[in-house]
């Protein structure tokens, strides 16, 4: 990768980190060639920091690392675009990015897999994409496929064999996710009315 690090007097360049779901734009930070490389040998995101002035691997002692997507470099090659999967929100203030925009991922994976659904869907690559192909279908379709998995799960119930229990669990929550999308709604308008039966 061909980067102009000598634009800058301290041979830094700017690194623009975008969370390769949700296609937020988490937070900037600096690289050198070491941090540069240092990230490519480690796919977790490493930036030279100005206040520590040295290397610092983004969630060295939090935990949150940026593991690393891909990078790309813009059109003067004097900045970087780094696409990433964040573990744990990326801002050490707690939100998921430094922009203080409000945390997408208040459901972890399930969150993620909710992004994952929706782009899924906007792409509408019928041949690559289950999601797309069962969306193009209709929604009758897709409340059909929740219904059909929801009477395996009773199935399951019955059994004592917990794995397949387990599977047609996940199958159940993956095309009820589906369902919501599909009727324009997510994850948190459920948790919100079981939130407000709670106070009742
Ligand atoms: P971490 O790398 O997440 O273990 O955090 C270590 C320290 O780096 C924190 O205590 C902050 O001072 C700083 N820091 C962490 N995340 C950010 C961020 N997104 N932007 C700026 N500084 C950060
Ligand atoms: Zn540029
Ligand atoms: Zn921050
Ligand atoms: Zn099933």
């Amino acid at each position: 990768m061909n980067v102009d690090f000598n634009k800058n007097e301290d041979g830094l360049v700017p690194a623009i980190i975008q969370d390769n779901t949700t296609q937020q734009v988490l937070m900037q930070g600096y690289m050198n060639a070491e941090a540069l490389q240092k990230t490519q040998d480690t796919k977790l995101v490493t930036f030279y920091s100005r206040s520590k002035q040295r290397l610092w691997t983004k969630g060295e002692e939090s935990g949150n690392v940026l593991n690393l997507v891909s990078i790309k470099l813009d059109c003067d090659k004097d900045s970087l675009l780094i696409k990433v999967n964040p573990q744990g929100p990326t801002c050490h203030k707690g939100t998921d990015t430094c922009w203080d925009e409000n945390n997408t991922s208040t459901y972890g994976f399930l969150s993620n897999l909710e992004a994952t659904i929706e782009s899924r869907i906007k792409a509408a690559d019928s041949e690559k994409s289950y999601v797309a192909s069962l969306f193009a279908k209709g929604i009758n379709k897709v409340a059909q496929k929740v219904g059909e998995e929801a009477v395996e799960v009773v199935i399951e119930a019955k059994d004592d064999n917990d794995d397949l229990f387990l599977e047609e669990s996940a199958d159940l929550l993956f095309h009820y996710l589906m369902l919501l999308q599909a009727k324009g709604f997510k994850l948190d308008d459920v948790v919100s009315v079981l939130r407000s039966r709670d106070k009742k």
